[in-house]
């Protein structure tokens, strides 16, 4: 009876662990069907860029029914531009690259870029005119010369370097033991926040994209690192097509643009000055930032206008 209860319960634990992985290939089968949602249509076109002009038109979006995140949201980034958005954590700032980048559709309203809407063109098109600095880069377990490669396919070494020089990474790379063979990520070496943002630009100067995506870290650099990446990302942003989604305003202060989301829905926009002269909710936002500057507080605006 014993020798017969202990292979039934060792089936049984068999049993759990076998329901427990259909369930998770149940769950990543629907996460791999959320994406397949959003397919090419039949018809699409690869985009065609000139300048990269990108307009939102009364856009309405929700990632689930019931909770409706952006509200008539409407805006163009004039080609060769850069627009800022700032608003407090969860007003809908990332939902606005996520929506470019065509991770999910719009409710209502349209994307379009020169004119062409994200839903009429490729998806490989799209993704190869927009380069995404984001947040927190991913790194690969790969060599630091495959993460930058990454941005541009077939890449060959002479252009990692010179992409990696740009981004002001290339010495600290070279005084590594294996330079770019040095392993990275999870299982290699672990870069800090600003070496992995920096190869995140050396890979976006690789790829070149006609459009940038900036999503700043809400982590603070320490003030050096951040105003040398600043820099940088002025430099590649120069006469291209930029968001920022931003959360220290004075990394954006003469931005073209600079949009002030609440609660999703777009409640002032203007230059730095025209929005310090309306005194409203950014001229706020302002004040808080460099009183806390001035007592020697992180700028960070996470509360922005909370
Ligand atoms: P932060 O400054 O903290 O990065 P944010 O302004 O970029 O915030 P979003 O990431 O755009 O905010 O999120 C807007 C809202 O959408 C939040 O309330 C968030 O909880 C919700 N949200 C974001 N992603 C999803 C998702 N995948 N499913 C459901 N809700 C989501």
């Amino acid at each position: 009876m014993i020798q017969l209860y202990i292979p039934l319960n060792f089936l049984g634990v068999v049993y759990r662990e076998i329901k427990q992985s259909l369930t998770d290939m149940e769950r990543l089968f629907s996460l791999l069907d959320q994406h397949r949602e959003i397919a090419d249509s039949p018809d699409a076109k690869p985009l065609q860029t000139s300048g990269a002009e990108v307009r939102f038109a009364h856009v309405n979006f929700s990632y689930e029914p019931k909770r409706q995140i952006l509200f008539d949201v409407d805006f163009t980034i004039p080609a060769g531009t850069t627009t800022a958005v700032v608003g407090h954590s969860g007003s809908g700032k990332s939902t606005l690259s996520r929506l470019l980048y065509r991770f999910y559709e719009v409710d209502a309203g349209s994307i379009t870029i020169d004119g062409q809407d994200v839903r009429d063109v490729t998806q490989d098109s799209l993704r190869h005119a927009i380069g995404i600095v984001p947040q927190d880069t991913v790194l690969f377990n790969d060599t630091i010369e495959y993460n930058i490669a990454y941005g541009k396919p077939g890449a060959g070494k002479e252009e990692v370097v010179a992409a990696a020089k740009a981004a002001y990474i290339h010495d600290f790379i070279e005084s590594l033991p294996d330079g770019y063979a040095t392993m990275v990520g999870e299982r290699g070496l672990k870069l800090s926040g600003g070496e992995k943002q920096r190869v995140a630009i050396a890979r976006t100067i690789l790829k070149n994209p006609a459009l940038l995506i900036f999503d700043e870290a809400t982590s603070a650099l320490d003030s050096r690192a951040e105003q040398a990446i600043q820099a940088q990302l002025k430099e590649i942003a120069q006469n291209r097509s930029t968001l920022v989604i931003a959360h220290r305003l004075s990394t954006i202060a003469d931005a073209a643009q600079i949009l002030v989301l609440d609660h999703g829905r777009i409640i002032e926009r203007g230059t730095h000055a025209q929005l310090l002269a309306l005194d409203g909710a950014y001229a706020q936002m302002w004040a808080r930032q460099q009183a806390r500057q001035d007592t020697g507080g992180s700028p960070a605006a996470e509360d922005g206008l909370d």
